[in-house]
């Protein structure tokens, strides 16, 4: 390895020929639209946060627009992203710096609904144009690897992670390059999903592969394709069900959205195939309660439709 060819340097690299340099919150410096991305790729893809990014932008263009937005353009606007508590939090955001002012430091932006620590650093870092370490699953996996040989890094090896970057030689050299510093973040986002994958990463192919600590190991154990699995967080699910709540709670939205306006008792049938009248009614009203009192629905006597607060 030369000098210039560190572990750092050779990600570069690569980023500069294959990194992702067409999504279009990449060329921006609006902070909002910024915001607006990291909040939708929380949890959505890539591929199919696109779409729905530039038409969000084009309905509430600004923190203002958003801020003035109705309930129910909220939730028609959101309509496939899934996680629809992420628009209201959002507008919520939006509200806030329009009384407050936009945020100036990481802890502003930490300080807005739905923003946990990595969102808050990458979008903080995006404003600033400049590397802010966070650990999300694709920094934990890349670094984890390269840097301390973990073939598939746990949320318990976080600390080591976070310190590797935050001291040197590895903090002094993002410091000493602007290119590095600017777009690390993005070149660690891509790589851990174009190449060092999770489940099946391209060792053999990999032009990381002579100066990572990991690739031995993960081509040498015989389960590699078969990586420790991490636990979710288990989500609240009614008896029997298929799915956790969460999705009967998308199926719901969805159908008021569909209707416009419905009555509750006939919910429950329409959003879940096995439904059951005598097990399942009181379940479905709490469901259906919940989505009115955190202000997704309006309730009128037996009816529901979506909030146009
Ligand atoms: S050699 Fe394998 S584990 Fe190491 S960075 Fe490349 S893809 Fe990831």
């Amino acid at each position: 390895m030369t000098k210039k060819q560190t572990q750092l340097s050779l990600l570069m690299q690569w980023y500069k020929t294959y990194g992702r340099h067409s999504l279009p919150w990449r060329h921006t410096r609006d902070p909002y639209a910024i915001y607006v991305s990291e909040a939708m790729l929380q949890q959505t893809q890539v591929d199919r946060v696109i779409p729905f990014y530039a038409a969000w932008l084009k309905t509430f263009p600004t923190w203002a627009a958003l801020a003035r937005a109705k309930t129910d353009t909220l939730i028609r606007a959101w309509a496939g992203l899934g996680y629809n508590r992420r628009a209201l939090y959002l507008r919520e955001s939006a509200r806030r710096v329009e009384a407050n002012g936009a945020p100036k430091s990481l802890e502003d932006w930490r300080a807005l609904p739905g923003m946990g620590p990595y969102a808050s650093a990458a979008v903080y870092g995006f404003t600033k144009q400049k590397f802010v370490p966070a650990i999300d699953t694709n920094v934990r996996r890349v670094i984890g690897r390269i840097f301390l040989g973990i073939p598939y890094p746990l949320p318990s090896d976080d600390d080591r992670i976070l310190q590797c970057v935050t001291t040197s030689p590895i903090k002094q050299e993002i410091e000493d390059s602007r290119y590095l510093s600017r777009h690390l973040t993005s070149a660690l986002m891509d790589f851990g999903s174009l190449i060092c994958t999770a489940k099946h990463p391209l060792c053999s192919t990999c032009p990381l592969r002579d100066v990572c600590r990991a690739k031995k190991s993960i081509q040498d154990h015989p389960t590699h394709d078969a990586p420790r699995t991490t636990h979710a967080p288990k989500e609240r699910r009614h008896a029997s069900k298929t799915h956790p709540d969460r999705i009967y709670r998308g199926r719901i939205l969805a159908l008021v959205r569909e209707k416009n306006k419905i009555e509750i008792k006939k919910i429950g049938k329409l959003v879940d195939s096995t439904f059951d009248l005598k097990k399942d009614s009181a379940w479905m009203n709490h469901l259906v309660q919940r989505l009115v009192t955190e202000g997704f629905l309006k309730q009128k006597k037996s009816f529901v439709t979506l909030s146009n607060d």
